[in-house]
């Protein structure tokens, strides 16, 4: 047996305490309203490329299957494991940032090498989708960043520019010091989001246009992974879009 003796609440503090309770128990309701759509999307991004590899090694193992056709399922079966692989690390990476056991490991960066060192490893894709990247960076720019993380921040926005852009556009990426904070913009001339999605492009699994992205290889974890990373880093990121015109995001740091 224990007692607990509670402090004589007024009428008002009462009718207080019950706001209060009533409040927590939406923020509750909401919370596991977002787990199980998180839990969905992700069973849903699982599932899609399992069906592909189920059904194309069903078909390849078939006798009567020829080895140019077999050869061409297994090439599908490789390429949907592949997306399978990088989910499966996406999600690792924000479950690890979720319970901030996700070390961000800043140092001095000078950041004009820094970018021409991306902008080298990014080349090749860009090549390919005859598209020009144009960088503006002062020599004298240093930030303190955890290079590996940053980097991911920065191929992501790239990567998305080039996905979502048609050949001969570009992209232009300046850096610049603002009142003593680095600002990176980083534009393109692509199709551009709808006012409405704007809002939501940076939650989990959202995308514009959902086969379209999937088909190009994107896993709608994207730009979740770039906020929480630049957030990470105690900076900002915005997005303004124009359809058809152009996308511009800009981190703060
Ligand atoms: P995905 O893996 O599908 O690219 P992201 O989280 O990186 O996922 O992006 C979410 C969605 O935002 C994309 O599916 C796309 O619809 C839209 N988006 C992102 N970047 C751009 C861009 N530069 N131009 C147009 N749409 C974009």
């Amino acid at each position: 047996d224990f007692t607990v003796s509670l402090p004589k609440l007024g009428t008002d503090e009462i009718g207080e305490l019950g706001e209060s309770i009533k409040v927590l128990a939406n923020d509750l309701e909401i919370l596991k309203n977002e787990r199980n759509e998180f839990l969905a999307s992700i069973s849903h991004e699982l599932r899609t490329p399992l069906t592909y590899i189920k059904g194309y090694a069903d078909i390849a193992r078939r006798p009567e299957t020829n080895n140019e056709d077999r050869e061409k399922y297994l090439g599908i079966i490789v390429e949907e494991t592949g997306k399978l692989a990088t989910l499966v690390k996406e999600l690792f990476n924000l479950a690890k940032m979720d319970e901030n056991t996700f070390p961000i490991e800043k140092e001095e960066v000078h950041l004009l090498p820094y970018f021409e060192m991306m902008i080298e490893k990014v080349s090749p894709a860009l090549q390919e989708n005859r598209m020009i990247l144009h960088l503006e960076c002062p020599d004298d720019l240093y930030a303190q960043i955890d290079p590996v993380r940053f980097e991911q921040v920065i191929l992501n926005l790239i990567d998305n520019a080039r996905k979502y852009s048609e050949p001969n556009t570009s992209i232009f990426i300046d850096v610049a010091l603002i009142n003593e904070r680095i600002h990176m913009t980083l534009k393109d001339e692509g199709k551009g989001i709808p006012e409405e999605d704007l809002p939501r492009i940076f939650e989990r699994f959202y995308r514009v246009d959902k086969s379209r992205a999937r088909a190009l290889g994107g896993t709608g974890l994207g730009l979740s992974i770039v906020k929480q990373l630049v957030e990470a880093h105690g900076g900002m990121i915005e997005v303004t879009s124009s359809p058809n015109i152009g996308t511009t995001f800009e981190i703060i740091l």
